[in-house]
């Protein structure tokens, strides 16, 4: 005879409760002076939620993990939760612009930023003040995922007492894993390739417990933008195919790159696969790709980007990637050239999120659409 206690589902449970009670008034108290690693109130803390956090942290080799309704909860509840008046940030490579709108904002609170989209090591040392509190940064870069020295920001950034943040959203764990080169703070859409199905919005935090818990009193618990448990469970089920979706959209945006090579309407390419001056791969471990991939196109005015996107019948237009669908997007708008042009970015891009469609089905839709153009 088995005992009926020992089946186990291979399915987390969903906790969908907003609050956890205690047999005792003395266990509320400890857990509601523990709130940090005890579940009082689903804003707070909840299993559903927990399970996922347990195994990010994992991945990414972090002490701890806590989950957010988006990507940008979780990035702003580290932004503001680190830095304070009077201090000043340090933005490197090309930065999801939401996160530069952000520190837009926090002007009227008296923190200062500089943003800097080279990359380049010799800049950022001259752009640190002795105001400078945080170093944030992508790698790959949304996108043209151009890829900087990643343990150089590292040792820049602590020989002057900084805290060091990467959203990590491109390359999920499995590609990259920050923390074991020396980033203080990981940060994560999970919207995008660890959802993979483009039925949920949520984000998360890796760091140390001292940062993280820093965090958690001062911004993730007062500004409420926490993970619901049913969320949390997509989170989880999106997880456990993320490398077979990976392998096989790393390998159908690298046909694409190459269909994309040697075609006429087609200037430059832009993945890390064809980034000349990538970082050394001793320092810059990169375990693979995904499936973006941004081109800028010949010619490069906006009519005919329009024109481009308009033909194609397979690739859906929208914003986000990492989803099973294909899609396609532009920031090219008839009058922003300077605007493109500060942030390092070509005339003419188009980004190509691959998803997991027949990758032959993909190349007929774009060799029909440059036809239009
Ligand atoms: C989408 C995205 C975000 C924001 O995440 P949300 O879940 O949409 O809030 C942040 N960084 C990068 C690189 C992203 O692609």
């Amino acid at each position: 005879m088995v005992a009926h206690t020992d089946s186990q589902p291979v399915s987390q449970p969903i906790h969908q409760t907003s609050l956890f009670s205690y047999s005792s008034f003395e266990n509320l108290c400890t857990a509601l002076a523990n709130e940090y690693s005890m579940p009082v109130y689903t804003r707070g803390r909840n299993p559903s939620v927990t399970s996922v956090e347990k195994k990010l942290a994992a991945l990414e080799r972090g002490e701890a993990c806590k989950l957010f309704a988006s990507g940008m909860g979780a990035i702003s509840a580290a932004i503001t939760g680190l830095v304070n008046q009077g201090e000043h940030i340090i933005f490197i490579n090309q930065v999801y612009s939401p996160t530069i709108q952000l520190a837009e904002q926090l002007s009227r609170f008296g923190v200062t930023f500089t943003y800097l989209t080279s990359g380049d090591p010799e800049q950022l040392e001259a752009a640190i003040r002795p105001q400078t509190r945080l170093i944030w940064f992508e790698s790959p870069a949304t996108m043209t995922f151009k890829r900087i020295d990643i343990s150089k920001v590292v040792a820049i950034a602590h020989r002057h007492g900084i805290l060091t943040g990467i959203d990590n959203t491109w390359a999920t764990p499995l590609l990259q894993k920050p923390i074991t080169l020396g980033v203080d703070i990981v940060a994560h859409s999970l919207t995008k390739y660890i959802g993979g199905h483009s039925d949920v919005v949520a984000g998360a935090l890796i760091s140390r417990h001292a940062v993280l818990k820093q965090i958690f009193y001062r911004t993730f618990l007062l500004n409420g933008a926490a993970l619901g448990p049913m969320d949390a469970w997509l989170i989880e089920r999106g997880l456990r195919t993320l490398s077979v979706r990976l392998q096989q959209q790393e390998a159908s945006a690298l046909a694409i790159g190459r269909f994309l090579e040697g075609h006429p309407k087609v200037s430059r390419i832009y993945h890390p696969a064809w980034q000349e001056d990538a970082p050394p791969a001793e320092t810059n471990p990169l375990a693979g790709y995904n499936g973006l991939i941004s081109f800028s196109l010949k010619p490069a005015d906006f009519a005919s980007v329009t024109r481009f996107l308009n033909a194609l019948k397979q690739f859906r237009l929208g914003v986000s990637w990492g989803g099973f669908e294909s899609l396609a997007i532009s920031l090219q708008r008839p009058e922003n050239a300077e605007q493109l042009a500060a942030m390092n970015l070509p005339q003419g891009l188009i980004r190509l999120s691959v998803g997991l469609e027949a990758v032959q089905t993909l190349i007929n839709d774009l060799e029909q659409a440059f036809t239009h153009v």
